[in-house]
């Protein structure tokens, strides 16, 4: 019987980009891994067994948590709360190359990959995914169950309301102490965009400037 089951929620691509890290984060301890995942997936993945959210529960173990590693925010919050209601506790994960400056509050169950950098005075909720390469300044705040693809460069005084999504390698400008620039409650910012000013609650922005995005009817 394990001491310690992490399980890896997520045998898809995020979830083994994940597992390297939880597993390096619990290095020396007796820990045992395992992805965790409800759809279609081979018995055994990298070396590591998956299992169904139910045959989780049922494994023998001193304690079990969870790590979420769906990048789709609905399904984080979905499954946060069903952790949350069987008891089983959410793991936040930290790449052993992380900078955090001063003044930083992540809220729980976030995951940070490797080469992020937030630096000072960054309130961020929880649930959060930065992927590679992304930057957090200062005095931003981001909300519960945002999501960076890798990349993301998120300049000072900006504030990410919950659950939006920001594509891999967008610029978000600077705002100010007086006018952050905001990006509203579940926008998407897609690949590559240039974010000048603040973005609607719901929409999707693409492009240099970035534009709310209408996709062509046909
Ligand atoms: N998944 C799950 N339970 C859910 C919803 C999704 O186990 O309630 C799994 C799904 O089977 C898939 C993974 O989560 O293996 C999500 O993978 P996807 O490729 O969509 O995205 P990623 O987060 O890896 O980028």
């Amino acid at each position: 019987m394990a001491e310690v089951l992490v399980g890896i929620y997520g045998a898809s691509g995020f979830g083994r980009e994940v597992l390297p890290l939880v597993r390096e984060q619990l290095k020396g301890t007796n820990a045992e891994f395992v992805f965790v995942d409800d759809g279609d997936v081979p018995e055994a993945l990298n070396g590591y067994p998956t299992l169904r959210y139910d045959e989780f529960l049922e494994r023998d173990a001193g304690e079990k948590k969870v790590v979420l590693a769906i990048a789709n925010s609905g399904i984080r919050e979905k499954l946060a709360g069903k952790c949350a209601k069987d008891g089983i506790r959410t793991l936040a994960v930290k790449a052993d190359n992380t900078v955090i400056l001063d003044e930083v509050e992540v809220g729980e169950g976030g995951i940070l990959c490797h080469f992020t950098q937030l630096t000072s005075n960054i309130r961020i909720g929880k649930y959060f995914h930065a992927n590679i390469y992304s930057y957090v300044a200062h005095d931003c705040v981001i909300g519960d169950y945002v999501t960076f693809a890798p990349a993301v460069r998120c300049n000072g005084n900006v504030v990410i309301e919950d659950h939006a999504y920001i594509g891999t390698g967008a610029v978000i400008k600077q705002g100010t102490p007086e006018k952050p620039l905001v990006i509203g409650k579940g926008a998407v910012v897609g690949m590559g965009a240039v974010v000048t000013k603040d973005v609607p609650p719901g929409v999707t922005v693409v492009g240099n400037p970035a534009k709310v995005f209408e996709p062509r009817r046909s």
